[in-house]
Parts: structure tokens; C-alpha cells; sequence
């Protein structure tokens, strides 16, 4: 047979598409990225936003499996027997990491996220062996610190000295409850600081004890990075900020989007603030409120004046 896939959105390797294309090499068939020009027996296409327009150039009259995250209402999950196969890393010659899942799923049920609608409360998956074939690690699970499986095997990736990136962030509230999980954090090596959320201020104490337990026990580089969720009230994103400039973490943020809404819908607002946090350029050099006349000039053609120009520059 041969195979055709379509990345419609994801701007990092796409995982699932790497597993079934090892899945269908491992029984003979032939696997590529898909090309309008060529004919294939099979296609399969993943879209990771719900706002991202579905592919338009689908082939009449060839099986077609789409799925991933952004088709609302209609989760896909792969079928067992290629969810557990290494994933085909040649699909990105350049990778120099390998990508999986530890754990599935998630202890807690934010109301912004589809990870509990999507992948339920938290269980193991797979042992890292399943997906590792390099030094570097990036893993993409939403709660590993949940998981008495997950934290055994951060214990193997700590043996095994690889570096590792959990990146869709490490939950501080049980980092700040178990000073043992901190020490073990301590004796990875991380192939990007670690990383933590603030998604509300409701969340503010667990991330100041967490990072007071992680420095305790030298958990380096020592400027973690703090995921901030940006809805419309920017005011509360900008304190959460303030807090990481003054404990000295690395804030990122991020919109709040609706995962059930087929449009993008970020404000501008959303998007200067988001602009100014995560340009450091900007974030370091100036406060938000001078950012916002800065940025209102400019949408309105307007010469800054000798002062801005001065606090932009
Ligand atoms: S802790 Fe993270 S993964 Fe779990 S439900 Fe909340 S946002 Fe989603």
C-alpha cells in the first residue's frame, strides 16, 4: 500500500503521524508526506487546533482517516497497536530528540483544557524505552508528577542521564506538597529549564513553593519558565507576570482559547500583552502600560515621541 500524510497545523513533529508511518513501514508499505500530484491507497491527515481550517485538498475517492485534537467533538484516539510502536523519526530528518508519552491524561479537570474530556484521569502508557532512541527527550504528558509510573520513569531518565523537556509543564502544586518529588527533579538534566504553570492566582502560592523547593535542592537552570494563561482580564495575567519577574522565573504566555471554537478569537488586548511578555526584549526593558501606548502609535501611524523612543530603544 501505499501511504500518504498531511501535518495540517502542528508546528512541532507530529507524534501520531510519526507512529503510523512506522506502523505502516513495519508492515511493508510505503510511507511519504502526501503530495496532491501522487496517488496513494490511503491517507491520513491531523489538524491539532479546532480554529485551524480543515486541509481543502483532499483526493476524491481514497480512503481518507483524519483526526487529532482540533476536529471538535471527535477526539481520535490511535488504536493500541500503533500507539505502542516507536515512533519513525525519519519523517524529520532533523530531529535530534525522540517524543512520547510517559503518562496519558490528567488528576485534575481545568475548565479551559481538553485533556480530561480527551484522555480521562491519568495512567501509565509507555515505558520510555518504547519511544527512545536518542539523548534528548521531549515529553509530552500533561501530569507525569501524577503518576507513581511517571515518576519511576523520570527515575530511568535520570540514570540513563538523558535530557529531558517535559513541555507541556510539570504541575507545581505537587512539586510544592512533596519535597521528595523536588529533590528528584533536582537530579535531572534538563534540556530546557523546567516548567511550571500559573494559570490563575489561584495558583500563585503552589508555584512561589515550588520554586522555593527547586532551588533548596539546586534544580538548574535555575529561571524556570512559568506558562501564564491570558484570558480577557488582562489585568490578572499582568499581576501573575509581576510575580514571576520578581521570583525571577521566565513567564510565557499563552491566550486562553476556547477548544470547542472553530475561530481564533484572541483580542488585541490578548495579543499586545502577549506580545510584550514574550518578546524579551520588550519585557525587560519597559512596563506594560508604556508597551501599550507604544504599540497604540504604531496601530495609529502615530511618530513616537523622543521620551518612547528612548524607553522603547
Ligand atoms: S492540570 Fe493541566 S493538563 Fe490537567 S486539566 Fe489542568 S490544564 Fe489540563
Amino acid at each position: 500500500m501505499k501511504i500518504g500524510l498531511i501535518n495540517i497545523d502542528s508546528k512541532i513533529p507530529n507524534l501520531a503521524l510519526m507512529k503510523i508511518s512506522a506502523y505502516h513501514k513495519a508492515k511493508g508499505d510505503t510511507v511519504s508526506w502526501f503530495d496532491m500530484f501522487e496517488t496513494y491507497d490511503k491517507v491520513y491527515a491531523s489538524k491539532v487546533f479546532s480554529y485551524t481550517p480543515d486541509y481543502a485538498y483532499y483526493p476524491a475517492g481514497i480512503e481518507t482517516v483524519i483526526g487529532g485534537s482540533g476536529y471538535i467533538g471527535n477526539y481520535t484516539v490511535l488504536a493500541d497497536e500503533i500507539e505502542h510502536t516507536c515512533p519513525d523519526y525519519s519523517l524529520y530528518p532533523d530531529m535530534d530528540y525522540s517524543m512520547g508519552f510517559i503518562t496519558r491524561g490528567c488528576i485534575r479537570t481545568c475548565n479551559f483544557c481538553i485533556v480530561p474530556k480527551k484522555e480521562g484521569h491519568i495512567r501509565p502508557n509507555a515505558d520510555i524505552d518504547e519511544f527512545i532512541r536518542h539523548k534528548n527527550l521531549i515529553c509530552l504528558d500533561n501530569n507525569v508528577l501524577a503518576s507513581d509510573f511517571g515518576l519511576k520513569q523520570i527515575e530511568k531518565i535520570i540514570d540513563r542521564k538523558i535530557k529531558v523537556d517535559f513541555n507541556q509543564g510539570l504541575d507545581a502544586r505537587i512539586i510544592a506538597e512533596n519535597p521528595d518529588i523536588a529533590e528528584l527533579l533536582s537530579k535531572v538534566k534538563w534540556l530546557k529549564p523546567v516548567r511550571m504553570a500559573m494559570d490563575n492566582m489561584g495558583e500563585v502560592d503552589a508555584v512561589i513553593k515550588a520554586t522555593e523547593l527547586l532551588r533548596k535542592y539546586k534544580t538548574t537552570p535555575k529561571a524556570y519558565s512559568v506558562y501564564i494563561l491570558v484570558r480577557n482580564d488582562i489585568e490578572d495575567a499582568l499581576k501573575r507576570v509581576e510575580i514571576c519577574r520578581e521570583l525571577n522565573l521566565n513567564p510565557f504566555a499563552q491566550p486562553y482559547l476556547n477548544p470547542l471554537s472553530e475561530k481564533y478569537a484572541v483580542s488585541r488586548d490578548q495579543r499586545d500583552f502577549i506580545s510584550w511578555v514574550n518578546r524579551k526584549s520588550f519585557f525587560k526593558k519597559m512596563p506594560y502600560e508604556l508597551f501599550k501606548i507604544a504599540r497604540h502609535d504604531r496601530n495609529a501611524g502615530v511618530v513616537p515621541d523622543k521620551i518612547r523612543i528612548a524607553l522603547i530603544n
